[in-house]
């Protein structure tokens, strides 16, 4: 005997769990597997994101910022405190304390909704059943009415540089090492290369990073990317563009790396090689034969822009279909698609996602590039402000970086923001409102900004757009 639902959600990462909890809150009878186990064997809800991506990442940036700010800045305030020690065992107590805690949450928020959450691995087959294997090796089919793929991403690997992850290694193992690595290598100047790049040289590591292409952050506005380069470039972090690694091998506890550049072929020794070039969707034993669950060439599953498959009633969101590997995005088709399942409305405006990387300083951007609205021809005009004219990031000692709108020339609709400084990631989400309700500049300028905060750089750089910015000159 089968059981029957109306939705089975196959994973409970970011994407997955949210569509299982508004199903269930649409009074949908819900099951949610999740195949997850983390390095100690246990099941866990919440997917990469919650395990080994998102949170455990921000856990440590947090902790490696506090310790390089301890030893560098402190003294700046007049603040004396001895010698300042490392207990990486604890930071990593922590981290893996604060995992725990998050995916529990997930557990106690199924049980709240009336999620039935089932830990194993499934499979869908035809005639929307769906095949569940537990760890102890039993096996039980669901009948669902509807079936939500959510099975996320895995990291790409490098054919040249196997993977062995002891020396050679994935952002997971990257997240869990239990000693500071004197020399590290990354391969991947994207968003893990520099997030875990700048934890680890926080740190203590020599980090040397190799990217691929020759323009850094290609896809960030450039002005923001090139201020960004700047700050990294300060903190040692040691960026290598246009390099192509042609092999690596372990010898000895260390990694021999062979990399060529425009000068021709160098080698660099390190003791931990993070391999860091993208993620991949993940589909493995996921469909059996006969679904009509199509996949594009890049293995992707084919969705329409409201997240339906190929196939009747199955339904796909998240890291496996098309657009950008983000958290935010996939909770937000998830959401649409248990909207959608029981008749309500639902939507993503695929055009609003911010994107922020959480270095030091942080990065964040919603909308157009600068270089994109050039390009599409359209005439604009830019607002920036700099965070070093901001009396509140003075007072934090973090007064780098700046904020930036462009906006049209025409009906003044802001097309994009940038920002590069202190908490830019929280002060993102005032611009991706803006643009939801599709505001102008003038709309920002003629919004009162609390004194003093870090969102008067908002409040200026809009002023600016129009050369009437009152805390620094207009140009
Ligand atoms: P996943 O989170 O990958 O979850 C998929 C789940 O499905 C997994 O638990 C998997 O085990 C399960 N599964 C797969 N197949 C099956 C099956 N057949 N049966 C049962 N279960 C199955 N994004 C951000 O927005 N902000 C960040 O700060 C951020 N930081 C990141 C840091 C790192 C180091 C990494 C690696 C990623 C980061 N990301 C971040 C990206 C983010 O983690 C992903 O975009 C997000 O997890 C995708 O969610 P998902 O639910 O689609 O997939
Ligand atoms: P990425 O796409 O951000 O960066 C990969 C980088 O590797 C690119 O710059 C690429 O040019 C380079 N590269 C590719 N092949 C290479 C090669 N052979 N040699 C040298 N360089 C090479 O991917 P990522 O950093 O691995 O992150 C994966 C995904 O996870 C991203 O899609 C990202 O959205 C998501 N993520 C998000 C956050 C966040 O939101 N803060 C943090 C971490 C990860």
């Amino acid at each position: 005997m089968s059981e029957a639902y109306d939705v089975v959600v196959i994973g409970a990462g970011p994407a997955g769990y949210p569509a299982a909890i508004r199903a269930a809150q649409n009074k949908l009878k819900v099951a949610c597997v999740d195949e997850w186990r983390n390095t100690d064997g246990g099941y866990a809800f919440g997917g990469t994101c919650l395990n080994a991506g998102c949170i455990p990442s921000k856990a440590l940036l947090e902790s490696s910022e506090l310790y390089e700010r301890a030893k560098e800045e402190l003294s700046h305030h007049g603040l004396k405190i001895g010698a300042l020690e490392l207990d990486l065992a604890q930071m990593q107590k922590r981290r893996a304390s604060i995992v725990k805690a998050m995916t529990q949450g997930i557990t106690a928020l199924f049980k709240a909704s009336g999620v039935v959450g089932l830990q194993g691995h499934a499979r869908l087959l035809t005639g929307n059943q769906v095949l569940v294997k537990s760890a102890d090796g039993g096996e039980k089919t669901l009948q669902a009415k509807h079936v939500v793929l959510a099975s996320g991403s895995t990291p790409i690997r490098l054919n040249a540089v196997p993977h062995d992850g002891t020396h050679i290694i994935d952002s997971w193992n990257a997240l869990e090492l239990d000693a500071v690595p004197a020399r590290l290598g990354v391969i991947g100047a994207g968003v893990i290369g520099l997030e875990l790049g700048s934890v680890w040289r926080r740190l203590g590591s020599e980090v040397t990073v190799l990217e691929a292409l020759e323009e850094f952050l290609p896809t960030v506005d450039q002005t923001i990317a090139r201020e960004a380069q700047r700050h990294f470039k300060k903190q040692r972090l040691d960026i290598k563009l246009g390099t192509k690694v042609a092999r690596a091998s372990v010898t000895d506890g260390a990694v021999d790396v062979v990399y060529a550049d425009a000068q021709g072929e160098h080698a660099l020794k390190v003791d931990k090689l993070v391999v860091a070039v993208g993620r991949r969707p993940f589909t493995e034993d996921l469909l059996a034969q006969g679904t009509g669950v199509e996949l594009d060439a890049r293995g992707f599953i084919r969705v329409d822009e409201h997240c339906r498959t190929t196939a009747a009633n199955v339904w796909a969101i998240g890291d496996v279909v098309r657009g950008p590997m983000l958290a935010h995005k996939g909770k937000e088709e998830g959401i649409m698609v248990a909207e959608l399942i029981a008749g309500r409305y639902g939507e993503v405006n695929y055009k609003v996602i911010p994107s922020v990387i959480y270095t030091a300083p942080e990065i964040a951007w919603v909308g157009q590039t600068e270089e994109q609205v050039k390009a599409s021809g359209r005439a604009y005009k830019v607002g920036a402000f700099p965070f070093a004219a901001s009396g509140r990031a003075r007072a934090m000692d973090a007064a780098q970086g700046m904020a930036k709108i462009v906006s049209a020339q025409d009906d003044d609709e802001i097309l994009g923001v940038h920002i590069i400084g202190p908490m830019a990631g929280e002060l993102i989400s005032e611009a991706v409102l803006a643009m939801e309700y599709s505001a102008s500049t003038e709309d920002i300028q003629r919004t009162i900004h609390a004194h003093p905060t870090l969102s008067e750089a908002i409040h200026e750089a809009a002023l600016a757009a129009d050369k009437r910015a009152i805390d620094t000159i207009n140009r």
